[in-house]
């Protein structure tokens, strides 16, 4: 197999969910036109959304989901034993996600709530990084479809992986929108690291920060624009928490 005329080796990928909505795996199974292409520079050995093949010889492993129960903690070590590179897929994995919400909260009363008298064994949700060593984080809720393209050729070429390091604004700036704290929104925008093309603003709908803290965020900064606009700093900090992505900013101040 070649690219760019270099002579490639073919890496085996197993794909695998643990809490998580499958979107972003999703994703990866749903890229139409380039899905072939995808396909042809991968060898897909464990994949249950695409694929009945199962086989635990891979080279990289990508982790979909975060982590909230002992058996998916043993698995995921198992996983990892197996895999050369371990990648992070999606807010749930890198960051616990929409799923860490769940944490707010005391256990017993989470598993009342959701499971009533049919109870289930569950634990405090966990980024993959709480339980193993992630090598890549690929952000995103789900994850951007021409991103992981490029990380994958990027690993398969041994080029180096490389994540913009400026925030959403600048790509919203690209597309000519208006801000939306001038329409009286909260975005999270000017502290998040961008690479999904802004798409939220795009559509009006303010960023919530799925991506996590961009490289060098000036918290500060945004602090002081989000009280200008009158939003209240418990509503920032709600924000903030949505996708855990910026646990331990303002760790002190809110
Ligand atoms: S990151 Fe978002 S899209 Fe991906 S699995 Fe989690 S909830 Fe679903
Ligand atoms: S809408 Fe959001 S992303 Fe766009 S410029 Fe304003 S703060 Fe930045
Ligand atoms: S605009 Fe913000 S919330 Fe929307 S996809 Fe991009 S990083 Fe995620």
């Amino acid at each position: 197999m070649k690219y760019l005329g270099v002579e490639l080796q073919k890496p085996k990928v197993g794909v695998f969910d643990f809490t998580s909505c499958e979107g972003c795996q999703l994703q990866l199974a749903n890229k139409e036109g380039s899905l072939v292409d995808f396909l042809s520079l991968i060898e897909i050995v464990n994949f249950r959304e695409i694929s009945s093949d199962k086989s635990d010889d891979y080279d990289v492993a990508l982790i979909e989901g975060s982590i909230s129960r002992a058996d998916e903690v043993e698995r995921l070590k198992k996983i990892r034993e197996n895999a050369k590179i371990l990648v992070a897929l999606g807010s749930c994995a890198c960051f616990g996600g929409v799923n860490s919400l769940k944490n707010r909260f005391p256990i017993e009363e989470v598993v009342t709530e959701v499971y009533g008298d049919m109870p289930k064994e569950t634990e405090p949700v966990r980024r993959v990084s709480d339980v193993v060593k992630v090598d890549l984080c690929i952000p995103g809720c789900p994850v951007s479809k021409a991103e992981v393209e490029r990380i994958v050729v990027n690993l398969v070429t041994g080029a180096e992986v490389k994540f913009p390091k400026y925030p959403v604004c600048v790509e919203c700036k690209q597309h000519v929108n208006t801000c939306l704290f001038d329409l009286g929104q909260l975005c999270l925008g000017p502290i998040t690291q961008a690479g999904c093309g802004a798409v939220c603003p795009n559509g009006k709908y303010p960023c919530l920060g799925c991506r996590g803290a961009f490289a060098d965020p000036n918290y500060e900064a945004f602090k002081n624009i989000v009280a200008e606009k009158g939003f209240s700093m418990e509503y920032l900090k709600e924000r903030l928490s949505f996708y855990n992505g910026f646990s331990g900013a303002y760790k002190d101040e809110m």
